[in-house]
Formats: structure tokens, C-alpha cells, sequence
């Protein structure tokens, strides 16, 4: 909880301005090889040598599922899954001063200030802390080379999951996305068929459908249209590919390409990550 206390601090403006300033290029930090990713042994997944729970970061672009795989792993490791994008729409919801400002910003597929987030990150941090949490999977953050300066310099970071799709499949996947105004559920509409194109497979994907209490209840992200969804992958691209590089050179990164929906990518994610023994005994236990 050391490393949450120290994040918490960036709120403060000095330090977080200290933090912002002092961000530097990824190349010049020492390449850095995870006690994690060479022998993972559940083990070890669940509690680190410091004896702690897991400090795991989700990337990918807008509509790839950080959200659904993420909180799908939370649920096992007991660890809170903590999303930027859902801190940044509670805010937008509040009545708060920075609203209206936030929903400019997030309406035009832009991000938000590093100071900002770290911001509110920083509360979500404390939060959690008062009430004893320990780990967690981060979902949208860091987005920025600087914001993962400033991650890096206030925790250890054990593993970086790289959650990747083809763009077309990804623009389908955001407009077909849809909530449930009562029970907060995700849902999707989208049936995806893409065809195989330059060597690469085909991929598809049956829609995720609530269920029928939901129905009568679902809305849009007023962020999910065409137009926004283009610019947001565009930033991703220009602002958030670069951090795959970061956490790469720093061997955390471990890419993962999405064969289909979720009954076909879930259990290779698991694989990937050593956890299907894991998943076995949790369900053993239970
Ligand atoms: P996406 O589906 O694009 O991954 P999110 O739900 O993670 O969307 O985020 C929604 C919006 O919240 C983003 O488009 C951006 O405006 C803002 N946001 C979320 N996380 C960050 C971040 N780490 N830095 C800056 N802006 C962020």
C-alpha cells in the first residue's frame, strides 16, 4: 500500500508537476526484466515475492475489451479493477465543476490532462485503500509515455497486458456496445463476421445479448459514434501505441491477439497468463 500512498500524492501539485516535468525518454531507463512473466507459477501470480497482490496494467485500443477481460481476471485474483474511462464518467455524471469541461473533451475522442486523471486516479486510490484493498488491474491507464513515467515512479508494475484486434472489427465492436442504465451491465449488439484479409485469419464474434430485464434499459457511450470511435483509435495511435514500446523494452509486455468473443478468447488468456490451474482450483474451492 506504500506504492498507493506515493500515488496518491500526485495529486498534490507540486509533486505531480515535479512528476510531469521530469518525464523522461523510455530508452533511457535501463531495460527491465520481469520476475513475473519467465516463470509464472500461480503461486506467485497471486501474491508477488514482496508479498503483495497483483499490480497488473490493461493496453489496447477503444472497443478491444480491456474492460470485460480485466474485470473477468479481478473477479479471480481478488484484485479491484480500476478503469480511468468509468472514473472520467463518474465525474462527467456529478454535477462537480469539471463536467462540463470533461465532456467536451471526452465527446470529441480526446484525452483528458495527465493531471487530471492522475488525479482522479489518485482518489480512486484512496478510496481503495481506506477500505484495505491491495492490487490492482489498471484499465485505460497509463495512456501517455507520461503517465507511465509517472506510474513507473511511484510502483512496480509486474505485467502489461496487450489486448490487440483488427481496426474494422474494432469500430463494429464500439458501435454495437450498449449499457444497462440499471444494473450498469456491458453489453453488444454487434454480430461480427470479418473476413480473413492480408494472411490473417477471419475473426468472429456472436453479439454479447443482456438479458431480458435489460433490454428496455440499454444506452449508447455518447462517445460510441462512427466519427468519435475513428478519432479516438486515432489517438490511441498517435499517444497510447508508444506505451506498448515502453512497457516492451521493459519486457512487462505481453501481447495478446483476440482469436474471437469471448468463450474462444478467455480460455487462451488464461493460458497465456499461467492461470488455468488457477482457474480450476478457484472453481474447486468454491
Ligand atoms: P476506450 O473505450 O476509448 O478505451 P475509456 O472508457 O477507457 O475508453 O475512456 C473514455 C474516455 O475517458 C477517453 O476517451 C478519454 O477521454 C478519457 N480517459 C480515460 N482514461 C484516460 C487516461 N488515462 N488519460 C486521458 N484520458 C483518459
Amino acid at each position: 500500500m506504500e506504492a498507493i500512498s506515493r500515488l496518491a500524492k500526485l495529486s498534490s501539485g507540486s509533486y505531480l508537476r515535479r512528476c510531469l516535468s521530469s518525464a523522461v525518454a523510455s530508452e533511457s531507463n535501463p531495460p527491465y526484466t520481469s520476475p513475473f512473466l519467465p516463470k509464472p507459477d500461480y503461486n506467485l501470480i497471486h501474491k508477488d515475492p514482496k508479498n503483495r497482490h497483483v499490480q497488473w496494467v490493461f493496453l489496447g485500443c477503444p472497443g478491444v475489451g480491456k474492460g470485460t477481460y480485466a474485470s473477468r481476471l479481478c473477479n479471480l485474483l481478488g484484485v479491484p479493477h480500476i478503469a480511468t474511462g468509468d472514473l472520467v464518467r463518474e465525474e462527467l455524471a456529478s454535477t462537480g465543476p469539471l463536467s462540463q469541461q470533461l465532456s467536451e473533451i471526452v465527446n470529441q475522442g480526446k484525452l483528458v490532462s495527465d493531471e487530471l486523471i492522475v488525479s482522479l486516479l489518485s482518489k480512486r486510490l484512496q478510496a481503495g485503500e481506506a477500505k484495505g484493498e491491495s492490487g490492482f488491474i489498471l484499465d485505460g491507464f497509463p495512456r501517455t509515455i507520461n503517465q507511465a513515467e509517472i506510474l513507473e515512479g511511484v510502483t512496480d508494475i509486474d505485467l502489461v497486458v496487450n489486448l490487440k484486434l483488427r481496426e474494422d472489427v474494432l469500430l463494429e465492436k464500439c458501435l454495437g456496445r450498449r449499457i444497462c442504465s440499471e444494473c450498469g451491465g456491458n453489453f453488444n449488439l454487434a454480430s461480427i463476421n470479418a473476413k480473413g484479409e492480408n494472411g490473417n485469419p477471419g475473426i468472429s464474434m456472436a453479439p454479447l445479448l443482456p438479458p431480458p430485464q435489460c433490454m428496455s434499459k440499454l444506452f449508447t457511450r455518447s462517445d460510441d459514434t462512427e466519427a468519435v470511435v475513428k478519432e479516438r483509435l486515432h489517438v490511441y495511435n498517435e499517444k497510447s501505441r508508444p506505451v506498448e514500446e515502453f512497457y516492451r523494452s521493459r519486457g512487462k509486455l505481453l501481447e495478446f491477439d483476440l482469436p474471437g468473443g469471448i468463450p474462444e478468447s478467455w480460455p487462451k488468456l488464461l493460458e497465456a497468463l499461467n492461470l488455468n490451474d488457477y482457474e480450476e482450483k478457484q472453481s474447486a474451492a468454491a
